[in-house]
């Protein structure tokens, strides 16, 4: 009761003194020509994982790490969008939306469909998350940006028009030429370039250029792109979170009746903002991002304040402001009708002021950044092996994988730079979707071997196992007796569309063993014996990561050699070998140990040659009489703790390299070698110092040598960080200039202490000259030419001519400022002790002659890399458990095997039955003189029994067809350009008889097949 009279108490007073009364405001402002219009683009950007796991971020959850929750942003939008028409907003991150759509009314999905087809909503991006451009392969990029874009298309009939990758740290060619015009984005917008290059791009007013970013594809895949001024946060003054404790917020307060009223400084401000970024910008049209991350959580405090601002500033009239989207930005730019700068190569690496080189998150979480390569190339496999027996009707069996490997493609996911809880969580999602997806790999072995009778392979699919653990020498699945009577089959399976052989080692715990192919024959085989090092790593790890401890010790790592078709398996067996061998030998290995001599090593052309101190002194390959010398070693960079700086702090951290001092590892003059000889490679093991182990390998039948290093922990009892490198180094001179890829597809030109667009001032002479590596780093002279490929993202350079480097691992001691707040000191607990992480890998190095094979391996044998084998394992008793029908099988019509510049990068069965097909051209123009030519793959050949009824050539990410997509596509003036197609080929229509498809250099092509019915029902998995 006393609130009432109270509150009519109040409201008497204010009836009498008050004159303000509700105000409408004009927002209808569209652009007005002749006019400088701000584009006023609302947008929250939200990390698919950070500071919080993208669920926690969702649901809002642990708010005192970050006050962020997206369903609240989604939510607030409903209201603040219907309370005026004009109001516009794009989202993003699919990620987030499909969690929040799905919890959604009909009411409410019906009224955010409105606001789709009226503009008030765009999905800009699309994809599932807004991926890193660094550290993701190509492949996971298409895989991540298909499944977003699916989901708009299936449930809102609509393409994203626009790339919006306004925070990822630096930005790939790939991104602009394959994720940005290959999808049929007309334009693509950016926040962050390098800080020099910002100056420079203010004065020539080029922050908005025209990316052409593959020398192969030229104009026919370029894109309008755009940097924004300086972030993608409003300009100073005209940020509205409410709830942002942190900022001074400056409301438009425009009652005059109440105290601070300041309507004419703020169109002021507006309008002295507007006209500064005028004065850089071309044309007049201006945007500003209005938002940053996670806001709009109370939408309404943005909008109003926007309402008042296009009110107000239209009504003073000296320039306009409009509600826009970057997609109306886009299209005003293009009907200006101006010249744009041609802007070709990358923004890598980016750096945000003077020493702070993004170039870390290049290799932070280097054990993170295997896994997704590893369950990337994995979900590729899987996918086929489900398209072979057909998937469910309502779940495919890799959606879960799917979802992990898009959300782990984030730009603080496989970056690095998330929170440790968050890197966690990522690895969770990534074992969860991998423990689904192995489900229907066996099921599909089981099916397609004819293990089992059909009605029954659901119960025997199980018999199938696979060692996701192999790299650290655990696979229960083999550590078995394989006494009198017992076998072990294994499966080896080869995604890729050609024909393959490769050494398959699995660890045994016996040398009574002989390999048999599946028509009986012996296989050549060799043993190796598993040292020390690698078992104490392998009974940490397997406790760390799968809470297992193995019961059993293997004693050797047993290798053959495997010949598989193309897309398709071949089966070995695993038996006792008393009294039936003819090949295996009576000693399963030889071992020299350490000595004072050099020491050749390699049974095949290729002979590595170690000096007497044990150091690789020369490269020799008979075949192609390469005789370089080289020497390899480690080193690491010491970690800059930023307790000297003034002006700006900056340690080294998870997104900044700031070394501050370079050091030999090298703890003794001469390191020791125990060689094992065998008939298929030899093995060179050396200890480098306490922390670093390292098997050098050299195969008969390859012309490469393979480096497994096992690097860790790194010590910091001595209080500093530690950046882990490796390098090569060889007598060529190659005079600054070295190649690193672009996302793992196109080779980009790099020159040590040069860019290409502007002068640059050289304050790190080495995080300065690092780049992203996602395939591998090559340079050459006028002899020869040195490749080195990667088994994950790295990050690596040529710091002095004649040498290659990469980073391996880092482990530090402090946060770099940039907000993750926390340094990067990975560590791993299990068996009671808390150890800095070990992180093992491989990387490969080769010489040839100049135009030689080089390209042909960085592409071929990258190809392999990236799909390896995928091994199955199953024991069988007597005549009991599983019989193989079929040991051999290859998913293509018999002896079709792809060109070897194609690779087979999509086979996927959608939920409609119709199938997703890309194949990609796997060579540059001029990169080989015998494979950067037209290619032609017979799609007839690829679905083994099957018919095709249709096909559709479809835009890069699936989402319309392409004939529609160019159709539609805006084209763009260049500055100064003649005509950029010269020379540029693109593979003709799809004949829809011939059903052949041509492919010219870096070309990928998406297909929507339709297949006829296949006999059997897919396989339902759980
Ligand atoms: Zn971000």
């Amino acid at each position: 009761m006393a609130i009432v009279t109270s509150l009519l108490f109040l409201i008497a007073i204010v009836l009498q003194t008050v004159e303000s009364k509700y105000m409408e405001y004009d927002t209808s402002a569209e652009i007005v020509p002749g006019k400088l219009n701000v584009h006023l683009v609302a947008h929250s950007h939200d990390d698919v994982g950070w500071l919080k796991t993208v669920d926690q971020y969702y649901v809002g959850t642990n708010g005192t790490i970050q006050a962020a929750c997206v369903q609240d942003i989604l939510d607030s939008l409903i209201p603040a969008l219907l309370a005026d028409k004009n109001r516009k907003f794009i989202y993003v991150e699919q990620a987030f939306f499909q969690r929040w759509w799905r919890q959604q009314s009909q009411a409410i999905q019906s009224i955010t469909k409105q606001f789709i087809s009226s503009g008030q909503l765009e999905f800009i991006n699309g994809g599932m998350c807004m991926h890193d451009e660094a550290a993701p392969h190509y492949i996971d990029m298409i895989d991540q940006t298909t499944l977003g874009h699916r989901f708009i298309k299936q449930e809102f009939d609509l393409a994203p028009r626009i790339g919006w990758q306004i925070d990822p740290f630096g930005h790939s060619a790939v991104q602009a030429y394959l994720l940005g015009a290959e999808v049929g984005f007309d334009s693509l917008f950016f926040g962050r370039i390098d800080y020099q290059d910002r100056a420079k791009r203010y004065v020539d007013k080029s922050l908005e250029v025209v990316w052409q970013g593959s020398k192969s594809l030229g104009s026919s895949a370029q894109i309008f792109a755009g940097a924004f001024p300086s972030n993608y946060e409003p300009p100073s003054g005209f940020y509205y979170e409410v709830n942002d404790g942190s900022r001074d917020i400056r409301i438009v307060q425009d009652d005059i009746d109440l105290f601070d009223y300041n309507v004419q400084k703020q169109v002021d401000d507006f309008v002295a903002a507007a006209l500064a970024q005028a004065n850089i910008t071309r044309t007049n049209h201006i945007m500003w991002t209005m938002g940053t991350d996670f806001q709009y959580q109370y939408a309404t405090t943005w909008f109003r304040n926007m309402d008042k601002l296009i009110h107000y500033v239209n009504q003073d009239g000296r320039i306009n402001a409009l509600y826009s989207t970057p997609s109306i930005y886009t299209d005003a730019k293009h009907a200006a009708n101006e010249y744009w700068p041609l802007k070709t190569d990358d923004y890598f690496p980016y750096a945000d002021r003077v020493n702070a080189y993004w170039t870390g998150y290049f290799t932070s979480r280097p054990g993170l950044k295997g896994y997704v390569r590893v369950m990337s190339a994995y979900y590729l496999a899987a996918r086929q092996l489900e398209f072979f027996i057909g998937r469910s009707k309502t779940k495919s069996a890799t959606d879960s994988l799917a979802d992990a490997l898009a959300i782990a493609q984030h730009h603080d996911a496989v970056s690095g730079t998330s929170k440790q809880h968050v890197a966690n969580d990522y690895s969770k999602r990534l074992y969860i979707g991998y423990k689904e997806a192995k489900e229907v790999v066996a099921a599909s072995f089981a099916r397609l071997t004819e293990s089992a009778p059909r009605s029954g392979y659901k119960a025997l699919a199980t018999e199938f196992q696979e060692c996701p653990l192999l790299n650290i020498s655990y696979c229960p699945a083999t550590e078995v007796n394989i006494s009198h009577g017992k076998k072990l089959t294994v499966v080896v399976y080869n995604p890729l569309g050609w024909k393959r052989e490769d050494i398959v080692k699995i660890p045994v715990i016996s040398d009574n063993v002989i390999v048999q192919d599946s028509t009986g024959k012996e296989v050549e085989s060799q043993f190796v014996p598993l040292v020390n090092t690698a078992l104490r790593l392998r009974n940490y790890y397997a406790a760390a990561y799968v809470g297992e401890s193995p019961s059993v010790t293997p004693k050797y790592w047993l290798a053959f050699k495997a010949t598989v078709p193309p897309l398709g398996f071949n089966t070995y067996t695993i038996t006792s070998s008393k009294g039936t061998s003819r090949l295996a030998k009576k000693k399963p290995y030889k071992l020299i140990g350490s000595q004072n001599e050099t020491v050749e090593v390699g049974p095949g052309a290729l002979k590595l040659v170690y000096s007497a101190d044990g150091g690789l002194s020369q490269y020799i390959n008979k075949e192609t009489l390469v005789n370089e010398t080289i020497k390899q070693s480690y080193k690491f960079y010491s970690s800059y703790d930023g307790s000297q700086d003034h002006e700006y702090f900056q340690a080294s951290g998870a997104y900044v390299f700031r070394p501050n001092g370079t050091y030999p590892v090298l703890e003794k003059k001469k390191i020791s070698l125990n060689v094992y000889r065998g008939p298929l490679y030899d093995e060179v093991h050396q200890r480098i110092n306490s922390w670093i182990y390292q098997i050098t390998r050299v195969y008969k039948d390859k012309d490469h040598a393979e480096f497994e290093f096992t690097v860790g922990p790194i010590p910091i009892d001595d209080g500093i960080g530690k950046e882990v490198a490796t390098q090569i180094s060889t007598t060529l001179k190659t005079n600054k200039i070295f190649y690193t890829d672009s996302s793992g597809r196109d080779f980009m030109k790099r020159v040590r202490d040069y860019r290409a667009d502007w002068t640059i001032k050289v304050d790190q002479p080495i995080a300065g000259n690092y780049y992203p590596i996602n395939l591998g780093i090559y340079s050459k002279d006028d002899n020869n030419e040195l490749s080195i490929l990667v088994d994950r993202s790295v990050g690596g350079s040529s710091i002095e001519d004649g040498q290659l480097e990469l980073m391996l691992h880092r482990r530090l001691l402090h946060d770099d400022s940039r907000g993750v707040a926390e340094a990067l000191n990975e560590t791993v607990c299990a068996l009671d002790e808390c150890y800095g992480l070990t992180v093992q890998g491989k990387y490969y190095a080769r010489i040839d002659p100049l135009g030689g094979g080089a390209a042909k391996w960085r592409r071929s044998y990258g190809q392999e890399l990236y799909s390896p084998l995928l091994l199955a394992f199953a024991e069988q008793d007597g005549n009991k458990g599983i019989d193989l029908q079929k040991p051999i099988f290859s998913g293509f019509e018999s002896s079709y095997s792809l060109p070897e510049n194609v690779a087979l990068i999509t086979l996927q069965e959608l939920e409609d039955e119709k199938v997703l097909l890309r194949l990609a051209h796997l060579y540059e123009v001029g990169e080989d003189k015998d494979l950067s030519v037209k290619a032609t793959v017979e799609l007839k050949n690829l679905f083994q029994g099957r018919q095709i009824s249709d096909v559709k050539e479809m835009s890069l990410s699936g989402n319309q067809e392409r004939d529609e997509m160019l159709k539609n596509r805006l084209v763009w003036k260049v500055e100064g350009s003649k005509d950029g197609n010269v020379g540029i080929s693109r593979g003709s229509p799809l004949d829809s008889e011939e059903l052949v498809v041509e492919l010219y250099p870096m070309e990928i092509r998406t297909f929507l097949v339709d297949l006829d019915h296949r006999e059997e029902p897919g396989i339902a998995v759980k």
